[in-house]
């Protein structure tokens, strides 16, 4: 009987063993790249997500612990531009394979902006480089991130087309308060982002950056002033208290809040519902 169990027990060990060995160990830097990396690898992958919830990843710097991290894992995935630290990381890491998302894919309007995520277009394009990396690092399970893959494309793909239902509306102007994050989703639906220039997320509104962002509610008749969770709410209410506008949020899906812990597909739904509330007729 005591052999038995020693052999059942050895058994056990072993296909666990196998399997946690088995898993990609993945360092993805932001929250929507975590997200494509942990929806397109499933179980095979173990996700690290290295600007923690609730960090602004603009400001963000990799601790020598977080560094100790990537440096065990398999592949880096980050978005570009938006890591400032990524290739001090690289140069210190020559042979850790390493996946841009959004390479060729940050130009709008002849500038380049980094929030390429936030429009679902542009996000299959990244969820599919992001496998074909995977697929080339553990070509075993080549069959499991295809179907996965095709999957989270058939979701994006629809959620595109809720999306594009908001060109068929006359108005289609929309203010958001903090940093203009939304340019690449304005583009591909031909949505109007009315911003204010120079108003950073963190500094503390100047009466002039009030009165300018007013003067731009009233102009334009807008219902709401968006502004995003990881941002101050400060202006977005004080203009609501001016204009009679309503301050409502409007995701930019870079990081997401403990109290607000959803999924990518989730968020952009009810970014898609307040564009809908301010384009109502
Ligand atoms: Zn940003």
């Amino acid at each position: 009987m005591q052999k038995f169990l020693c052999l059942l027990a050895t058994i056990c060990f072993l296909c666990w063993g196998t399997n946690v060995q088995a898993q990609l160990k993945v360092v993805a830097s932001i929250f929507p790249m975590a997200e494509f990396c942990r929806t397109v690898g499933g179980d095979l992958v173990q996700v690290k997500q290295m600007v923690p919830d609730g960090t602004e990843p603009h400001d963000y710097e990799p601790s020598p612990k977080d560094l100790a991290e990537i440096n065990q894992a398999q592949i880096l995935v980050y978005n570009g531009l938006i890591e400032t630290w990524v290739q001090s990381v690289l140069q210190t890491s020559p042979n850790l394979y390493s996946v841009e998302a959004g390479k060729s894919l940050f130009l709008i309007d002849g500038k380049t902006d980094p929030h390429v995520w936030i429009s679902p277009k542009l996000a299959m394009q990244q969820v599919t480089k992001i496998s074909k990396a995977f697929i080339k690092a553990d070509p075993a399970h080549k069959q499991e991130y295809t179907a996965n893959t095709q999957k989270y494309l058939a979701d994006l793909a629809q959620l595109d087309k809720e999306f594009a239902q908001l060109q068929h509306l006359s108005n289609r102007h929309f203010f958001a308060t903090n940093h203009s994050a939304f340019a690449h989703l304005a583009k591909d639906y031909n949505l109007t982002m009315l911003a204010v220039m120079g108003l950073s997320p963190e500094a503390e509104p100047t009466p002039g950056d009030l009165q300018k962002v007013i003067q731009t509610i009233q102009k334009n008749n807008l219902r709401y002033i968006f502004f995003e969770t990881l941002a101050s709410p400060k202006l977005a209410e004080l203009v609501a208290q001016e204009t009679g506008a309503q301050a409502a949020v409007l995701d930019p899906i870079e990081g997401v809040t403990a109290e607000r812990k959803a999924s990518y597909l989730d968020l952009q739904k009810q970014n898609l519902a307040a564009l809908q509330k301010e384009f109502a007729q």
